[in-house]
């Protein structure tokens, strides 16, 4: 009978838009103690929308920025790059070709665009390479930014916005009425982490981790005795996925965030996460 309760958990589950890849991690859900949640596409929606371009240099206008930015961007996946391809469409912009294209993993993307090494990357990636973030950014975004750098000067910014998905807040409520802690770990901004934390009610935020970042923090907690689902999406995600007692990977994502996790979240939705583990409690109640 055994085998039965939980191949009928299993299928359930599939109705829920779970995918249950690994048999022990669907055993282990009951043990959850705390989720860290990625944000992009999980958290929020995913999709960005170009809300400001600021030129920060008289030789560049916003729409040379968005054009310059355009060419790095037609080579990446992340869902920046597709907010800033959808304002360079309704700008009717046409896309220089982008040479020596380079993700630098967690923080941007480089390339040469017309005989100029361009990059467009984090806020964090400026301060490791001392570079200085203009004051004007310091004082007011709390919507995801990238930086324009042009021959090593700095031309501008461009920032977008995302939306919190409307089942958020009822699914981190329902874990937290569970008493299991949700974390934000995220390689955005920490003004965009804590707005995202604060409306949610989650206990913390972590920003600006850099993949092998993402691997630390969960071991971290571990060490601190608690029993870590993590989801993900990227590439990047995948180490840390790995180490996580119960890896998600979010069904929209990369193949490989996919393989390295016991779950997908088919649907992208937080409140899946909630009836796993619910599940979890309830399939193994009935075994006892
Ligand atoms: P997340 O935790 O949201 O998945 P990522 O690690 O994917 O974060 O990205 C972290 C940061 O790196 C982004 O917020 C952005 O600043 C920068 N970044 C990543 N990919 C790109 C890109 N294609 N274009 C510009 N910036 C990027
Ligand atoms: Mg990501």
């Amino acid at each position: 009978a055994v085998p039965l309760v939980v191949a009928k958990s299993t299928a359930l589950s599939a109705k829920h838009g779970l995918l249950i890849k690994n048999r022990t991690a669907f055993e282990n859900s009951r043990k959850i103690t705390t989720v860290v949640f990625d944000k992009t596409g999980t958290l929020t929606i995913g999709k960005f929308e170009v809300s400001k371009i600021i030129s920060l240099h008289s030789d560049v206008d916003d729409k040379e920025i968005l054009r310059i930015s355009s060419a790095l961007e037609q080579k990446s996946e992340h869902p920046i790059a597709t907010g800033i391809l959808q304002k360079v469409k309704e700008l009717n912009i046409a896309i220089p070709t982008a040479e020596n294209f380079k993700a630098l993993t967690g923080q941007g993307v480089e390339a040469t665009v017309e005989g100029k090494e361009v990059r467009v990357v984090s806020p964090g990636y400026l301060k490791e390479n001392n570079l200085n973030v203009p004051d004007s950014y310091q004082s007011d975004e709390t919507e995801t930014v990238v930086f324009v750098i042009i021959d090593n000067q700095l031309a501008g910014y461009i920032a977008l916005s995302d939306q919190i998905r409307p089942e958020s807040a009822g699914a981190i409520q329902t874990l937290s009425e569970n008493h299991i802690k949700s974390i934000l770990l995220t390689g955005d901004n920490a003004k965009v982490a804590e707005s995202v934390s604060k409306t949610l009610g989650m206990e913390s935020f972590i920003a600006e981790v850099l993949p092998h970042q993402k691997l630390e923090k969960i071991k971290e907690l571990q060490a601190h005795g608690e029993f870590v689902a993590m989801t993900g999406d990227g590439v990047n995600d995948a180490p840390a996925l790995a180490q996580a007692d119960i890896g998600i990977a979010v069904g929209s994502g990369s193949d490989i965030a996919a393989e390295t996790a016991g779950i997908v979240l088919v649907n992208s939705n937080p409140k899946d996460i909630v009836n796993l583990i619910l599940f979890g409690k309830a399939t193994y109640k009935k075994m006892i």
